[in-house]
């Protein structure tokens, strides 16, 4: 238990992990001298203790400790648990070590009883206040510590229900129309529904209160939302969230009091602006929950709302003024106090605030959740501001979020042409173009099916959290820029329209009217994250601009990375994509899928039916200048850096037909009849496809495939060479398990390279090299490596064969062994260190106990996670090798592993 409070804590800002970021920072602002009610944190360790132990067990150990905590904060306060005159309410909220926004549970006003809220009637002169707490707060218990929120969209909540009722009965439509009295009778009826639906008696008592939400915050750690939210960031759940208990203030005491969020810069667009979002005599998390408006904090800000929203500025300055304008002096503090957090943190805060009664109190600061593009800014800007240097610059990189800075933008010239249909606020940058849907289970479902999906909503809840991810992008008719739904897409780098409040959303008859049109669910449309618009149909896109500050940053990368990062690419195209992102070579080009382009298959299914090496040779003579021409591509648009060519590596039955129309196409021009093509197509199936005829055993069971592939390899190289390109090819054996299989794969090379350079009278420098993918190879690695030239790792089929799980099919299970916790991880994806790690760390030593300055790099997908990459720097390996757009992530990932 950590107590802060009036200036003094007993913790810090550098204990995240114990205190959970909240909880650390209420601390740290505590010792700086920003007022923060006071309170205290129950540690992360404690939930990981209730998990394993459970409640009874836990609750007992902390008694004497929170009776203890609470008794510091009635001091600081002068008043009273339970009190009838002078009772003390406290909020109870998780707090993990990184912020996981709506995932997890929290509570206000507890405390409140039917003797405490007249004390606070009394004490506040405020009865409606009092009665409007008490009311919010059986609400909040009812929903969150006696589980009674609705657990599907059709379920009835029994709260709205009983509020609607009231409102109805009464005549009024908002709950701020209704009087003392009527809150009164809610709560009456609110507490009949908790006895209805639990059996039980609302508790009276604030103690048992405060143990029934200590322990619901526990809970929520391993609820449904937050186990999704922490697998999509990777969180682990031993980590445990920390249970903050704070005195309450309240921003709902009148039109003197307030409650709001704020970001010490634009956590959209990175630009140096102070900016958030307040309302007057409101609660907690209205401001985030979309339910009312929200108002601006500066008078910029504030106009630059209206002018977006077209409103006029003088119904902007009299119906929704800013902070600085309705409360000037609050405002005043509340600029000084960002300003001071900022310098402090030194990186963007995100803060929560409530005035009460004229009186400003930080609920929370951390540093804000931020688009890729605002990454890359407010870090370049801090470090030109001299705020924080190269290193902290880099560290602050999330490699993955660079991506959203890849992808194209709307084309500006399409733009023109395109009709506007909705606006609302730029909650998220980038372009989206998808299908409506209204729900995050359809979301889900069309994705599934690969359609691409606008998610629309009237306004989103963390229950959306999943549709979300799966979207293009998401359109919300309420809320600001801090909505849940904002602050959630940011974080994913999604891009978002919120609060496009003219826009009519139906979910019964899933329609959504815009500029008077009715759209159905199906129908496209495009959303600018960046402007907030949103118009008709698909809208065509242009390349993303890869200078400025992200050319800055890539230059950072270069200067502290000590490991190359390649590409994973098979067309001169993509080669080109790649390099502009700051590709150092190709790692992988895999032959096979040049195959596949227009007639092409046509030859190599000759080669694969031919009857005999004669009949091969005559196909692969076809294959030949094809693939020649395909690799000068590449060569020329890797001039000066090393190229990696990979044998052919799929079973040939993916090659041939096996529907009847096509195999009856290919026996008419073969000149065979239908049953010997047929017979043929049926011999090569495979019933466990990727551990059969695949790889150089191709090239050992026919070698004049290799041949030919050599062949094609080395006079493109001439070719290229010719045309005075610098080129460096490296011929790559795939699937080699056994070191005489790359003995008979590189005779069969050098010897082709020996004709082909007699041929030419002329030569390039070239080598020969293995994938290191079965696990028999990295056992034996340090054999291997007297025939190789270089190592890549294949990991997709290492760890396909290390685990035992056929890379084609086990995405029927993976899911379910991350929900049971079997797995953290999908392993095709985030490199099982601990397992497949070890093999590629054993390949690397043994191969370089051999040759100690084998190059070694790796070319499976894992070469371009963040996670992965930096393992691979760890293990001194000389390259990484991803998809072009993952290039850049790769790069910075290298980088922070060397620093
Ligand atoms: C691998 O196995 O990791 C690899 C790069 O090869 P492929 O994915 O083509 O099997
Ligand atoms: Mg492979």
């Amino acid at each position: 238990m950590y107590t802060f409070g009036n200036g003094q804590a007993e913790g810090r800002s550098d204990m995240k992990n114990l205190l959970g970021g909240k909880g650390a920072n209420l601390a740290e602002m505590n010792l700086i001298g920003v007022p923060v009610p006071p309170g205290f944190t129950i540690t992360t360790d404690v939930c990981t203790e209730y998990n394993q132990q459970g409640k009874e067990a836990v609750t007992k150990l902390l008694k004497n400790d929170v009776e203890k905590a609470i008794k510091h904060v009635e001091d600081l306060m002068g008043t009273k648990f339970g009190d009838a005159e002078n009772p003390l309410l406290v909020s109870v909220r998780s707090g993990a070590r990184v912020s996981m926004p709506g995932m997890m549970d929290t509570v206000l006003n507890l405390g409140l009883t039917d003797s405490a809220v007249e004390g606070i009637a009394k004490k506040s002169g405020n009865p409606r206040f009092a009665w409007d707490s008490y009311r919010r707060f059986v609400q909040m218990y009812g929903d969150v510590v006696l589980g009674m929120k609705p657990k599907s969209k059709e379920d009835i909540d029994p709260f709205e229900e009983v509020m609607d009722e009231v409102k109805k009965q009464k005549g009024v439509k908002l709950d701020t129309e209704l009087e003392v009295e009527d809150l009164k009778l809610l709560v009456k009826k609110f507490k009949a529904a908790v006895k209805e639906r639990t059996g039980k008696d609302f508790p009276e008592s604030p103690w048992e209160q405060l143990w029934g939400a200590i322990c619901a915050v526990f809970d929520s750690w391993m609820n449904e939302r937050a186990i999704y939210y922490r697998r999509m960031n990777q969180i682990p759940e031993e980590w445990g969230t920390a249970v903050n208990v704070q005195a309450m203030v309240f921003g709902n005491m009148g039109n003197t009091s307030a409650t709001g969020v704020a970001f010490t810069r634009d956590a959209a667009t990175g630009e140096d602006i102070f900016n958030g979002e307040y309302l007057i005599n409101a609660q907690g998390e209205d401001v985030v929950a979309g339910i009312r408006t929200p108002q601006q904090i500066t008078i910029e800000g504030s106009r630059r709302w209206a002018a977006l929203q077209g409103i006029d500025e003088s119904v902007r300055a009299s119906k929704y003024p800013s902070l600085e304008e309705a409360m000037p002096e609050c405002a005043k503090t509340l600029i000084e106090t960002q300003q001071k957090l900022e310098d402090y943190f030194k990186d963007m805060q995100d803060l929560e605030f409530t005035i009460q009664d004229g009186k400003l109190w930080l609920l929370q600061t951390r540093n804000g959740k931020r688009t890729g593009a605002a990454m890359v800014k407010i870090a370049m800007d801090m470090l030109r501001e001299n705020i924080i240097d190269e290193k902290t610059a880099l560290k602050r990189m999330e490699p993955q979020k660079l991506d959203e800075l890849l992808h194209p933008v709307f084309d500006k010239a399409a733009l023109k042409s395109a009709k506007v249909i909705a606006k609302g606020l730029p909650a998220s940058p980038g372009a989206a173009t998808g299908q409506i849907v209204f729900f995050a289970d359809d979301a889900e479902e069309w994705s599934e099916k690969r359609k691409k999906v606008i998610l629309v909503r009237i306004e989103t809840s963390p229950e959306d959290l999943r549709g979300m991810n799966v979207a293009q992008g998401i359109l919300t008719a309420r809320g600001g820029m801090t909505s849940h739904a904002a602050v959630v897409a940011r974080g994913m780098g999604k891009c978002c329209v919120s609060g496009a409040g003219e826009i009519k959303i139906d979910y019964k008859t899933r329609t959504i009217e815009m500029s008077g049109k009715v759209y159905k669910e199906g129908d496209w449309i495009s959303l600018n994250g960046s402007t907030g618009e949103v118009y008709e149909g698909q809208v065509n896109t242009v390349d993303a601009d890869l200078s400025g500050d992200f050319a800055k940053v890539m230059e950072l990368a270069e200067k502290y990375t000590k490991m190359d990062v390649r590409t994973n690419a098979d067309t001169p195209k993509d080669a080109t994509v790649a390099r502009k992102f700051g590709a150092k070579g190709i790692g992988l080009c895999r032959t096979e899928h040049m195959f596949f382009e227009g007639d092409r298959i046509k030859a190599m299914r000759e080669m694969i039916l031919a009857k005999d090496e004669e009949g091969r040779r005559e196909a692969l003579k076809k294959l030949l200048p094809i693939q020649r021409q395909d690799f000068e591509g590449i060569f020329l648009a890797m001039d000066g850096l090393g190229v990696t060519i990979r044998l052919l590596d799929p079973p040939l039955h993916e090659f041939v037909p096996h529907q009847l129309a096509t195999q009856k196409e290919l026996a008419a021009e073969m000149g065979l009849t239908i049953e010997e093509v047929k017979l043929a197509c049926d011999s090569l199936e495979e019933f466990n496809p990727m551990l059969g005829h695949r790889g150089c055993r191709l090239g050992c069971t026919y070698p004049e495939i290799t041949e030919m592939q050599a062949r094609a390899i080395l006079e493109a190289a001439l070719d290229a060479k010719a045309k005075g390109a610098d080129v460096h090819p490296e011929i790559m054996v795939p699937l080699v398990g056994v070191v005489e299989e790359l003995k008979m794969q590189a005779e069969i090379i050098h010897n082709t390279a020996k004709q082909v350079f007699a041929e030419r009278n002329d030569w390039v420098d070239y080598k020969v090299g293995t994938m290191i993918e079965v696990p028999r190879a990295a056992l034996t690695a340090d054999r291997i490596a007297e025939v190789a030239d270089f190592f890549s790792f294949g990991t997709n089929d290492l760890t396909q064969m290390t685990f035992g799980y056929s890379r084609d099919d086990a995405g029927k299970f993976l899911k379910i062994y991350q929900e049971k916790g079997i797995l953290k991880n999908d392993p095709f994806a985030i490199l099982d260190q601990q397992g497949v790690g070890q093999l590629v760390r054993m390949g690397t030593e043994k191969g370089r106990s051999t040759k100690p300055g084998l190059k070694v790099g790796i070319c499976g997908e894992h070469g371009g996670e963040p996670s992965s990459v930096k393992f691979c720097a760890s293990l001194g390996m000389n390259y990484v090798s991803c998809s072009p757009y993952r290039v850049p992530i790769a790069r910075v990932a290298a980088a922070q592993a060397a620093i």
